[in-house]
């Protein structure tokens, strides 16, 4: 028994029952990608834990019903997104090239390689294909041609989109129109508030480190035009799905959209299924890189978080569901991944004889179950913690079985020792070892009935960032203070 996939559309406001637009194809999905002037903060990174958890699911149906091989698009925004998300602002690659005194390309190498390095850290599946958005600026300047004559305006400082030249522009943003008008910035001489710019004419007597020549002059091509011509030029039209953070909902993929019926001349929005993950908060709001003062996942690292946790985190939410991230919330999934980490390993150490396949089972129909209904990961952790717990099964069973949810999941928990769990925090000044010496002196105090030498050694673990947990439940004598 399979159950149908059933996914939540943007576009309609509703859960519809997934089909691939052409199965023998496989499914085609593009995700917005990071914009690299910056380090993504745990919010981005918590829009690709999302893409992963379907990418994952799509490739477990591919499998269960004879589709094609999936195919993953994420761009790499590395030109034209504005310090604000419409047509105000300066280039946030030029801005963060200026603060740091670098080239853009510098600054764009450097935090693509830090975001790739945290995508491998979340044991997220790398896509078929990451696009940068520079390496397809002739493509865009050519879609801008085609699409000009009927849809778009020139105007000093750029050209732009006649949003009054399709229908039903903003569809996608319903509810939240009035919301995104007020994020909209005035231009002079704009048409319509929601128009917006294809191509931004470099300003006068100014010189970018990236510019370009266009039938327009010289200037940089604005950041919607990017994912139409990238999703357009690697899947085709329509293709299955296009993701990204609620944000996106707004203003990018409407206008993406409005780009997208333009050029081909219909009504059609380019993609079949428009999906969006909700945002990570704090106690402050909404996690954003402008904000400043961001999480990032390197930051947990080095504070002895092994980054799987932050992982757990988000998949334990639904992800259309607002998460909240605090040392409490971020603690409690270390705990839950630990706890998971010594079940898997506890079952190892009882297997006897060979290795069991399981290929079927009505544990799997239930995880089916769990990731075909929106991508229900708070429901699928639940069944794989009643599978490891089924006694009816032989441990090797149950490993078997764990690797197919591990399939979904992506916690890696097949591999995860607790001595990876282990992390020690960049700035420790004690390793590993010397806290179980420390420990062990501490016993024999504790043995001596020396009270005192006991929480002193206690009192010095923790100012070097180690709390020491008597009794812990799972057998923990020590964890590193968050
Ligand atoms: P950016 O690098 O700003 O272009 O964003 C990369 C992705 O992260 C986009 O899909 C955004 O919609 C998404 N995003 C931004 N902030 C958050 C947040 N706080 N929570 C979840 N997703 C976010
Ligand atoms: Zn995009």
């Amino acid at each position: 028994m399979t159950a149908d996939l059933t996914l939540y559309n943007s576009l309609t406001r509703s859960l519809e029952r997934f089909e691939p637009l052409d199965p023998a194809k496989g499914v085609r999905v593009y995700s917005c990608g990071p914009t690299v002037y910056n380090y993504a903060h745990l919010g981005n990174l918590r829009a690709y834990v999302f893409t992963d958890t379907l990418s994952r699911t799509l490739t477990w149906k591919a499998k269960e019903n004879g589709w094609g091989a999936l195919t993953h698009v994420i761009n790499i925004t590395d030109v034209g997104h504005l310090t604000s998300d419409a047509d105000a602002g300066d280039d946030k690659m030029e801005a963060a090239a200026r603060a740091q005194a670098k080239s853009i390309w510098d600054i764009a190498a450097h935090y693509t390689a830090a975001f790739k390095q945290n995508i491998h850290d979340l044991n997220i599946r790398e896509p078929s294909r990451w696009s940068v958005a520079t390496d397809h600026i002739e493509e865009m300047i050519d879609f801008a041609k085609r699409i000009a004559p009927d849809h778009c305006y020139e105007l000093d400082t750029g050209l732009y989109f006649d949003t009054s030249t399709v229908a039903h522009y903003g569809q996608l943003a319903g509810a939240q129109d009035d919301a995104a008008e007020g994020r909209i910035d005035p231009v002079e001489g704009k048409r319509h508030p929601q128009d917006f710019a294809i191509w931004r004419k470099s300003p006068p007597g100014e010189q970018r480190q990236m510019e370009w020549d266009s039938p327009w002059g010289m200037g940089a091509p604005g950041w919607h035009l990017e994912c139409s011509v990238m999703s357009l030029k690697y899947l085709g039209a329509p293709f299955d799905i296009h993701t990204g953070g609620i944000d996106h909902r707004e203003i990018h993929h409407p206008n993406e959209i409005a780009q997208n019926q333009a050029f081909c001349g219909c009504d059609d929005s380019g993609a079949h299924f428009w999906m969006h993950n909700n945002f990570l908060v704090d106690r402050q709001g909404k996690m954003s890189k402008s904000r400043g003062g961001f999480t990032t996942l390197r930051s947990l690292i080095d504070a002895g978080v092994h980054p799987l946790a932050y992982r757990l985190l988000c998949i334990q939410a639904h992800y259309r569901s607002e998460l909240e991230f605090s040392a409490e919330s971020l603690a409690a999934a270390l705990t839950r991944l630990k706890r998971l980490v010594i079940t898997v390993r506890a079952l190892e150490a009882r297997v006897e004889g060979p290795e069991a396949h399981v290929e079927e089972h009505a544990w799997l129909d239930q995880l089916d179950a769990a990731a075909a209904d929106d991508l229900n990961t708070p429901k699928a952790l639940v069944v794989l913690d009643e599978m490891l717990a089924d006694k009816r099964l032989t441990p090797s069973e149950r490993l078997s079985l764990l690797i197919h949810f591990d399939g979904i999941l992506g916690l890696n928990l097949y591999n995860l020792t607790r001595e990876n769990l282990r992390l020690r925090p960049a700035n420790a000044t004690l390793t590993a070892g010397d806290i179980e010496a420390r420990l062990a002196e501490r016993k024999q105090a504790r043995a001596a009935r020396d009270f005192a030498r006991s929480d002193a050694i206690r009192d010095e673990l923790a100012a070097a960032g180690v709390e020491v947990m008597d009794g812990d439940p799972l057998g923990w004598d020590w964890k590193p203070a968050l």
